[in-house]
């Protein structure tokens, strides 16, 4: 067991300090943590907008820092990986990589939570969308990851389907390009994330959906496995059902990165 996908008050949206979650998931028995809070939005000239969001960039050093010292501090009682959920934006994939270079970091989660910098905040209502509108905010998305994909920066693509969150009806508009994402995903040695955290959300499944997976097994992706947890008390969340399918597709394995370099865990 383990869980490579979790947050903590720093973003401005989660709770709980850094090392409530070091305990919690050292209580739960897990060998292995991910801390992986957003990243800041380093492209910008202040120091700290959105603060609901993502923390500010100077924070960023004292994250990390942190991050080193619960390493260290339980070290022998669970191991703790240092990682980020860091944002693609296309505009600022090489920016974003020089950053993380400067830092110990074991992985970066590439997500896609908005799909340019100007449009954070405003993101489509795919609601009153037009088709048309729709299919180009997918293409924007699909574009984005796939330079997320070849940055070189980015060890596992984050809730690969996140849009689908607040849109059951939209959980199939990545379907004409899955195919080509796996696939060059495979190519990179970029892993999937079973992200469990759309449960909570109108869509009500995990993300990526069971025919992604499925799909991502045909392809030999490496996935692992992250709650997304904004909770102490969410960490883990349906891991034993994830473990299940996984089986079930055929995997198993999942991986974890150290130094950016892929390790695997039996399921
Ligand atoms: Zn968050
Ligand atoms: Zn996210």
């Amino acid at each position: 067991m383990l869980d490579l996908h979790t947050h903590h008050k720093r973003c401005g949206h989660a709770y709980g300090d850094l090392e409530d979650y070091v305990q919690e998931a050292i209580l739960r028995g897990l060998p292995i943590l991910g801390v992986t809070d957003h990243s800041p939005y380093f492209y910008s000239h202040e120091n700290h907008p959105y603060k609901q969001l993502a923390m500010s960039i100077t924070e960023f050093d004292v994250y990390m820092e942190e991050a080193v010292r619960l390493k260290r501090t339980y070290q022998g009682q669970i191991e703790v990986l240092i990682g980020v959920e860091s944002d693609i934006f296309k505009e600022h994939i090489q920016l974003y990589g020089e950053m993380y270079a400067k830092y110990p970091i074991d992985y970066v989660i590439g997500s896609i939570h908005f799909v340019s910098p100007s449009g954070i905040m405003e993101s489509l209502d795919f609601n009153t969308a037009s088709e048309e509108q729709k299919q180009q905010e997918v293409l924007r998305y699909v574009e984005i990851m796939k330079a997320g994909i070849d940055s070189g920066w980015v060890q596992i693509i984050g809730h690969m389907d996140g849009f689908k969150r607040g849109y059951p009806a939209f959980t199939g508009l990545l379907a004409p390009y899955v195919d080509e994402l796996l696939k060059r995903m495979a190519a990179r040695g970029v892993a999937l994330e079973i992200n469990t955290s759309g449960m909570q959300h109108a869509c009500k499944e995990w993300y990526p959906s069971f025919d992604v997976i499925e799909r991502a097994r045909f392809y030999s992706v490496p996935v692992t496995f992250g709650s997304d947890a904004h909770h102490p008390d969410r960490l883990t969340t349906d891991w034993e059902k994830v473990r299940d399918t996984l089986m079930l597709v055929g995997y198993r394995q999942v991986v974890y990165f150290r130094q950016r370099k892929p390790f695997l865990m039996d399921l």
